[in-house]
């Protein structure tokens, strides 16, 4: 991600030559070329404007608040409509951010970046590393599972050490008459090898009760770049690893 993400200096360097299109967060607004532009504007303004440029920059002022769901949700939504102007498909989109430290601005920025990436299957795998960088920000980093001596906060009282990464399964007869409970072939070193994003957005009871849950509406780089059938791939692929979930992505596009 950090090859469009550009720091103080680069973005002093390249202002002249870009189309800067400044986000404030304090005042939920646009502002291109000192003139304010509204988010459903944005479109118009940027197909009109963004020929005299060599680059465009988004800067992003996530200071002096919190990004909510719902902000991101409709800054994704005006970025993700500049997809249809052929003229900036060739200009490299910079990313200048002041960040307000809400786990949300990383759907904006995401879906920002991406409108440098060409290729449909390489935005997919964008989105579904950007995605798993989010649920992790939000589960593993913060030790949301509450794990201590490998036994998670659910199955505390159990002699369970392997958190939810197991299957039951019948030495015969596989899952269909579960009786054994196995340690999934992706764990290893007491981490997932396996990169499942459907793995990543489960939360069991005990975790849905303390608040957390992720779905394919408040995930929203899930709900805005994904259509229905791969929605359901992306919720229902367990135990199933990145290339082969990216595989089934790619075949019901
Ligand atoms: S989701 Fe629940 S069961 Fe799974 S590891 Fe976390 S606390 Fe344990
Ligand atoms: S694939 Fe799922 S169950 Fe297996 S190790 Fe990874 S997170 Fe755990």
């Amino acid at each position: 991600m950090e090859e469009y993400i550009i720091n103080k200096e680069k973005y002093e360097k390249i202002k002249k030559n870009s189309l800067v299109i400044y986000y404030s967060l304090k005042y939920d607004l646009f502002n291109i070329n000192n003139q304010n532009v509204e988010m459903a504007k944005l479109y118009d303004y940027i197909k009109r404007y963004n020929g005299e440029y060599k680059y465009i920059v988004f800067y992003f002022d996530f200071l002096g608040g919190k990004l909510t769901l719902k902000q991101s949700d409709k800054l994704v939504c005006s970025i993700k409509k500049l997809e249809r102007i052929r003229k900036i498909k060739n200009k490299i989109k910079y990313i200048y951010l002041k960040s307000g430290n809400s786990p949300y601005e990383q759907f904006v920025t995401t879906s920002a970046y991406i409108l440098n990436i060409y290729y449909k299957k390489d935005k997919y795998e964008k989105l579904y590393d950007s995605i798993c960088d989010y649920l992790d920000d939000r589960v593993v980093k913060t030790n949301a599972c509450g794990f201590k001596d490998d036994k998670c906060i659910a199955k505390r009282d159990t002699n369970c050490t392997m958190g939810c990464c197991h299957h039951y399964k019948n030495k015969l007869f596989g899952v269909l008459y579960e009786k054994e409970l196995n340690l999934c072939e992706y764990q290893k070193d007491k981490k997932c090898s396996a990169k499942c994003i459907t793995c990543k957005m489960y939360m069991c009871d005990t975790l849905k009760k303390k608040g957390y849950n992720f779905n394919t509406r408040n995930v929203i780089l899930i709900k805005r770049y994904f259509n229905p059938l791969q929605k359901i791939v992306l919720t229902t692929s367990f135990f199933t690893p990145k290339d082969k979930i990216l595989r089934r992505i790619n075949n019901l596009e």
